[in-house]
């Protein structure tokens, strides 16, 4: 007889956790490349193939997939009460635009120690304010454009030069004239405001929370300092072509943590927006 107890417990509670399902909203894109915001019981302990993620006192978090992201993906979530859903999400599986550039000089190939040297500097800085953690719940706000306009440039894009591939881009670049204001998408706390980074010159990365931030790059002027807060909509600075541009447009990038994510995955597309925007 005791031996059959602890079976009957062990299927009510898979019972219980099935039913536990319904207290995990998840707000996102389930493909390569997104930001997923989401909401728990508070309490409740979230695991992102079993590593630990920091939720707010609210039940709120965010995680990302990278570019090339594992499509099979597991959150784990421990209840208050002690029971454990594990929750599999697939992910869809993205092309990226690659573009093959071919008869490029060696000497064009070759890179120059004083741009290494600057941009091991720069992307030391960035990395330090991408890895902080703020308490800020930003992160879960609808996230608004930071600029409206022609889009040029799109994430994952790569470009294999003579057959090797280049660093793929990581942001969705707006093209617009030098001195376009570009405002916050979410709240946030100014994490990082330079003028002169080598490639990407004025750089701006607004922390929304919770490994959450936006990055700007390219600007021709920064309105705010470092740990100055924002709200969104404030202007916060202004579109360039500063550091390696072809040409002035507003790259903006979104990160969770040292992941570079798709900031297209938590706006409405630009489309609707001009077409709501021309309405108007
Ligand atoms: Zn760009």
């Amino acid at each position: 007889m005791s031996k059959v107890i602890p079976i009957v417990i062990a299927s009510i509670a898979s019972m219980l956790s099935f039913q536990a399902s319904a207290q995990v909203e998840l707000k996102g894109n389930f493909t390569q490349g997104s930001l997923i915001r989401a909401k728990v019981q508070p309490g409740t302990l979230v695991y992102l193939n079993d590593a630990p993620i920091d939720v707010n006192a609210e039940g709120q978090f965010a995680f990302g997939f990278a570019r090339e992201a594992e499509l099979e993906q597991l959150l784990k979530l421990v209840y208050p009460d002690g029971l454990t859903e594990l929750k599999p999400l697939n992910l869809a599986k993205r092309e990226y635009k690659i573009q093959k550039v071919n008869g490029i000089s060696k000497k064009i190939m070759k890179p120059d120690p004083t741009a290494l040297s600057r941009s091991a500097q720069d992307s030391k800085q960035v990395k330090a304010a991408r890895t902080q953690f703020t308490e800020s719940n930003a992160f879960s706000q609808t996230f608004i454009w930071p600029l409206t306009g022609r889009i040029s440039g799109v994430y994952g894009s790569q470009r294999v030069y003579n057959g090797k591939p280049g660093t793929p881009h990581y942001g969705v670049d707006v093209a617009a004239k030098t001195g376009t204001i570009v405002v916050a998408p979410a709240d946030g706390i100014i994490s990082l405001s330079v003028s002169d980074m080598f490639y990407s010159g004025g750089t701006m990365i607004i922390d929304h929370g919770y490994g959450v931030s936006s990055s700007f790059l390219h600007l021709s002027k920064l309105y705010v300092k470092e740990g100055q807060e924002v709200k969104q909509g404030d202007k916060v600075a202004e579109v360039g072509a500063t550091g390696r541009a072809t040409g002035p447009h507003l790259d903006w990038r979104v990160n969770w943590y040292q992941m570079r994510l798709d900031p297209t995955t938590i706006v409405p597309s630009m489309k609707s927006v001009l077409e709501k925007q021309a309405a108007n």
